[in-house]
């Protein structure tokens, strides 16, 4: 008798749609499914439209199910496994216990990540800078979020934000979605790529819609971008001078027009060369739509087989007090 193959799930629960993924021990995808995120009806209907997918692709692809991470928008408390601060799209998830509710529908292991540390892991597992110890990650999406991942583990600091470097003041003067001022994502978002091109042409649209008409030669959709690309030239600078990080991966909604964003860092970045002079590596995100999914599936695997995950294994030397990579 043959066994069934043991998976891990991947959850991405956005403001729109679930992703869920059904992925092999290397993290290969085996078969996935989207569906949408009922974010007016609250956690319960929410972690329970993402549980029926992980049960119908369990029907369809027979595997024996070890363990399942989320990777959901906002503020999260990754130990206790609980959504801390959600966005007004979504109603009765900031406070919702998420692991429990995993656990109690699915009687496997389950973990949960902030979307952008997710998208990290996932890309340093599987993706763009795979194997890479050492690496900001940074999502240009509706808002901008960034994530850090030191010494090959990810690194969220004593409250959980550390690599947030959307929000940040010294990239101008104008007013964030946040409250403060001058911060990466009034310039480098896709809602803030679209409003910066209103003003300059009175035309509404889309982000997206702007990096077509900058496609087009549109001079103002290209100075849009030319300042999208400077400002975050200026965040990879900040971030290599502070912490001698160097390699950075982007994804999100914008980095789908990585040839306009990518010249626009480049000359950045030349204007404005690295103090210690060692040059910054920029790569868009190599695991597209299913980066959050993956990271998710990636931390779950971590966590419920050490041995097969090196960062796990560094952090097991450290604990131990053996001389390691973390040391
Ligand atoms: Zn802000």
């Amino acid at each position: 008798m043959t066994r069934a193959p043991e998976v891990v799930a991947g959850v991405d629960i956005g403001g729109t749609t679930t992703q869920v993924l059904l992925c092999a021990g290397d993290l290969r995808v085996k078969d996935r499914l989207e569906v949408s995120t009922p974010a007016a009806e609250g956690g319960a209907a929410m972690v329970g439209a993402a549980l029926d997918a992980v049960r119908r692709l369990l029907g369809r692809t027979p595997a024996r199910l070890l363990g399942v991470g989320v990777g959901a928008a906002g503020v999260v408390d990754a130990r206790a496994g609980r959504v801390l601060v959600a966005s007004d799209s979504f109603r009765g998830w900031a406070g919702f216990e998420v692991t429990a509710a995993v656990e109690q529908g699915l009687g496997v292991p389950a973990f949960l990540d902030n979307d952008v540390n997710a998208f990290l892991r996932g890309e340093v597992t599987a993706g763009a800078v795979a194997g890479e110890p050492d690496v900001l990650g940074m999502m240009l999406g509706t808002g901008v979020g960034g994530a850090l991942w030191l010494k090959g583990a990810l690194y969220d600091g004593p409250e959980g934000a550390a690599g947030e470097i959307g929000h940040v003041p010294g990239f101008g003067e104008l007013a964030c979605t946040c409250g403060g001022r001058g911060h990466l994502e009034t310039l480098a978002s896709g809602r803030s790529i679209a409003a910066r091109y209103r003003e300059r042409t009175g035309r509404g649209g889309t982000g997206r819609g702007v990096a077509e008409a900058a496609g087009r030669g549109d001079p103002d959709a290209l100075a849009v971008f030319e300042a999208a690309g400077a400002a975050v030239a200026r965040a990879l600078l900040v971030t290599a001078g502070l912490l001698d990080v160097t390699t950075f991966v982007v994804g999100g909604g914008v980095s789908r027009s990585w040839s306009l964003l990518e010249p626009a860092v480049r000359r950045a970045l030349l204007a404005e060369p690295p103090v210690s002079g060692r040059p910054l590596r920029v790569l868009p995100a190599g695991l597209g739509e299913d980066a959050v999914a993956v990271g998710a599936a990636a931390r779950a695997r971590t966590e419920l087989d050490p041995h097969t995950a090196p960062t796990a294994a560094a952090r097991r030397t450290k604990r131990t007090g053996r001389a390691g990579p973390c040391d």
